[in-house]
């Protein structure tokens, strides 16, 4: 299906939308039609995400609606466009960027206050493309589409993905691959960058309206709470610090690299948002990088907390014509450094079994990191390996893990003692619930991507099925489960997507 589409045809997804971003005006976005991408295929669905919007049951069933999320068709009740922002890229004040090749098809209506946003990435130029050919490759793609069901089976804030359509058309990477289009799914997909895009113009009105626009509508408590004196915008970058801690500590808990932290990649909700060459670790390394364009490991995975602290310093300083008070900035700024050890030692804690906390518990788990990152040992595997050793009493299989034998025991002497007065039927199932069985590892993206090249797309059915309730066992999947082939550690993921 090409380009058939008349301004008067129109797809009807059968959602009912609101007004949402769009309301704050032109300053704020352009509207604009998204480029056709020629002959679409579904590549992948998740029936979570179109159940979360209200689609009907059959939503996939027509041509209508694969034409209109590659962008061959209208959809019926929005006006779709494109948003403004800037923001710090590798610590450097990039400048304007804006959604360069996501286009906003508007918020659906899905009986809360706040609705869901609807996005199409990849679907063609937009004024803020800069040199960009406004799409994204099949490959790039797929990784999105799967790792954000994952983080959220993981339960880990995180935009959504409702599908990936697919063309044979080419756009040029490094070498020709083929295009496609995600239609992701958020409350808001405002990042740090669109406050950062306003202060540095000093349009100090837009500035206000954005921050009264997501206040009200996202962080409504900042107006009534009392905390700062009554100043909502400090509350507002408050409890925009606490989420975003929240959200670093179950990243590092997990063991998910993002990869490329720019102040334009960071969601002013504290949710996981923009899919590039992300990583779940494999072998556990403090140091690992996973960007191969981050030559001087910025965004190295032990680096991930404090380079958010450093991203809601940015957005502090853009916040601060508002604030009026570079105290009050700072201080709002000051709960980052409590809630992210805080939530941090309470997720180690959930993945340890212990439902209390106890003196003694930071050592034991800098024991064990320090113990995991000197044996490079895989890190989903003992966490899991763990979890089944407090269910059954092998320890063997966990033992077998760490080249330094000794150094384990020790370890797992002091584990015990701590268990020593714990329910352990109740520390396994606390072990079980916080340590999936399943992440999404390079290797198993790759596999799935291969095959999805030449048009089975099982694979990602497959992984997608296991992602979604990753802390399931799955009988008969142990394969996804197991350690990474050498090749994985030859995987070589850039920013190109
Ligand atoms: P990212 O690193 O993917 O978050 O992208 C950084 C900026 O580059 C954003 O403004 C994107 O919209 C833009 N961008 C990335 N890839 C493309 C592309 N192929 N075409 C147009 N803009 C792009
Ligand atoms: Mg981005």
């Amino acid at each position: 299906m090409t380009l058939l589409a008349e301004d008067t045809e129109a797809a009807d997804l059968g959602l009912r939308w609101k007004p949402g971003f769009a309301t704050l005006g032109p300053a704020f976005l352009t509207e604009l039609r998204p480029t056709p991408l020629p002959d679409p295929y579904w590549v992948g669905r998740s029936e979570a995400v179109a159940r979360q919007l209200g689609l009907p049951p059959d939503w996939h069933a027509s041509q209508a609606t694969l034409a209109a999320l590659t962008g061959s068709l209208r959809i019926a009740g929005t006006r779709p466009f494109s948003t403004v922002y800037s923001g710090h890229q590798f610590g450097v004040w990039a400048g304007q960027l804006g959604d360069g090749r996501a286009i906003m098809i508007g918020e659906a209506d899905v009986g809360n206050d706040a609705g869901l946003e609807m996005q199409l990435k990849g679907a063609g130029r937009t004024p803020y493309s800069r040199g960009g050919d406004g799409r994204a490759v099949l490959r790039s793609s797929i990784r999105e589409f799967l790792c954000s069901e994952a983080m959220h089976g993981l339960g880990i804030p995180t935009t959504r993905a409702l599908c990936v359509t697919g063309s044979d058309a080419r756009v040029r990477r490094e070498e020709l691959e083929s295009a496609a289009v995600v239609t992701r799914v958020a409350p808001s997909f405002i990042r740090f960058g669109h406050f950062e895009h306003f202060a540095a113009n000093q349009r100090d009105d837009e500035l206000r309206a954005l921050a009264d626009y997501v206040i009200d509508r996202y962080y409504p408590a900042c107006r009534t709470d009392g905390r700062f004196g009554g100043n909502a915008y400090a509350a507002f970058l408050e409890a925009v610090s606490e989420r975003t801690a929240t959200l670093l500590a179950q990243w590092q808990a997990v063991g998910f690299c993002h990869g490329v932290m720019n102040t334009d990649n960071m969601s002013i909700l504290g949710l996981t948002i923009d899919y590039g060459p992300f990583q779940f670790l494999d072998g556990f390394d403090p140091r690992h990088i996973c960007n191969h364009s981050d030559t001087s490991g910025r965004y190295a995975f032990n680096q991930q907390p404090n380079v958010a602290y450093w991203n809601l310093f940015c957005l502090a300083q853009a916040l601060l014509p508002l604030i009026g008070d570079q105290d009050l900035a700072v201080s709002a700024l000051e709960s980052y450094k409590t809630v992210f050890p805080q939530e941090f030692e309470g997720r180690m804690r959930d993945k340890l079994g212990l439902a209390d906390a106890a003196e003694g518990d930071r050592p034991l788990v800098e024991g064990v990191l320090k113990l995991l990152a000197a044996g490079k040992v895989d890190y989903t595997i003992f966490w899991r390996r763990l979890s089944h050793y407090m269910a059954d009493g092998n320890a063997e299989p966990v033992r077998d893990l760490f080249p330094d034998r000794e150094g384990f025991d020790a370890w797992m002497l002091s584990f015990s003692e701590r268990h020593a007065t714990v329910d352990l039927g109740q520390a396994a199932d606390l072990m079980l619930r916080s340590n999936p069985k399943f992440v999404l590892r390079n290797h198993l993206g790759q596999q799935a991507i291969e095959a999805s090249q030449e048009k089975d797309h099982s694979g990602v059915a497959t992984l997608l099925a296991l992602l979604e309730t990753p802390f399931d066992e799955h009988p008969g999947h142990d394969a996804y489960a197991g350690f990474p082939p050498d090749w994985a550690s030859t995987i070589e993921i850039s920013c190109s997507s």
